[in-house]
């Protein structure tokens, strides 16, 4: 029988969750055997590893987070580490291993599939950085709790007549800021993909304010300046506009994953037990339209991310 491993790797995402459970079960439905690796890359290289049962992923599909836990691993990088890690797959007779997480750890199981173990990687991630798919597991319940945050600000706002920034995650993606800001009908989106102005910004808080609005928001993805304060005292400065900012920070990688999530994570599991039965490695999963597609892990990771041209023009008209 054939035994397979899984682990989440890198920045956890709700919705990890979901993909362990559907993983564990979709392979014990098949009669695969499955083990869960813990902390990802460290706790391969260190054997940490436990047998996965139906039950041991029972009352999870709900919890943000993940129960297998995750970490960064510098170790793995290295070469002692790495043959620490193929001894450990060895040892304990892996025949293969499903990877959730961003494109660090694709870049893991890409090293590992060269060679020669099986992997499938599910994309992790509430930054939706990763160009080949659609959306990455994380991303939908991270621009809902972006959205709670804004409807709280505006509330706050519209009473004191502010101007208010909320820097949201993303790294070098600016897909939380652009969809959370159109989703949140927000006044300004500045994204690190796009060329912004501040005069700009100022021009329609104070057409805005001219109009009667009593609140403005202003999404600045993170990774466009370095320090989001001096951007809102300029535009304070500017305006005249009493500018308030928040960084909403890590409350952005945890929370009940959405249903969107939820699905999403169960279906790209499904897919990865699929493959793995039919004995294809070195694959990623995603979505594209409705559909769940698998790619060639190292052709996935080298296509270019861009922001959505549409939506970012849409948001723009939208926001006049
Ligand atoms: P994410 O998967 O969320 O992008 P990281 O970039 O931190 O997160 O990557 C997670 C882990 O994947 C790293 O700690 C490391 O163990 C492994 N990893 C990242 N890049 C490489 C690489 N080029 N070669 C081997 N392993 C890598």
């Amino acid at each position: 029988m054939k035994k397979i491993g899984v682990l989440t790797s890198g920045g956890d995402s709700p919705g990890m969750n979901a993909a362990i459970r559907a993983v564990v079960r979709a392979a014990i439905y098949n009669d695969l055997k499955v083990v869960g690796i813990k902390r990802g890359y460290e706790g391969l290289i260190n054997g940490d590893i436990e047998n996965m049962s139906l039950s041991s992923v029972a009352d999870i599909i709900h919890r943000g987070g993940t129960m297998l836990r995750t970490a960064r691993s510098e170790d793995f990088k290295t070469e002692k580490g790495f043959s620490k890690a193929l001894n450990v797959i060895n040892i304990f007779g892996i025949d293969g291993i499903v990877v959730i997480g961003g494109d660090g750890s694709f870049r893991g199981a890409e090293k590992l599939s060269q060679a020669g173990i099986s992997t499938i990687g599910l994309p992790g991630t509430i930054d939706n950085d990763l160009a080949y798919t659609d959306y990455t597991i994380g991303f939908d319940t991270a621009i809902n709790t972006v959205l709670n945050a804004i409807s709280n600000i505006r509330d706050t706002s519209t009473s004191h007549g502010r101007a208010n920034i909320i820097e949201v995650m993303g790294r070098h993606c600016g897909d939380i800021a652009l969809y959370a800001g159109l989703a949140g009908g927000a006044e300004s989106i500045i994204v690190p993909e796009e060329e912004f102005s501040i005069d700009e910004i100022c021009k329609r808080l104070i057409q805005g304010r001219n109009r009667g609005k009593l609140h403005s928001i202003i999404l600045l993805a993170e990774g466009v300046v370095k320090n989001s304060y001096e951007v809102a005292s300029e535009i304070e400065e500017k305006t005249g506009i009493e500018t308030k900012l928040t960084i909403l920070g890590h409350i952005q990688r945890g929370g009940s994953p959405t249903a969107f999530d939820r699905i999403l994570a169960s279906r790209m599991a499904g897919k990865a037990v699929e493959l793995i039965l039919d004995n294809k490695s070195s694959r990623v999963i995603g979505i594209k339209g409705n559909e769940i597609i698998d790619m060639d892990i190292s052709e996935a990771l080298t296509i270019e991310k861009k922001l959505n041209q549409d939506i970012y023009r849409l948001a723009k008209v939208l926001s006049i």
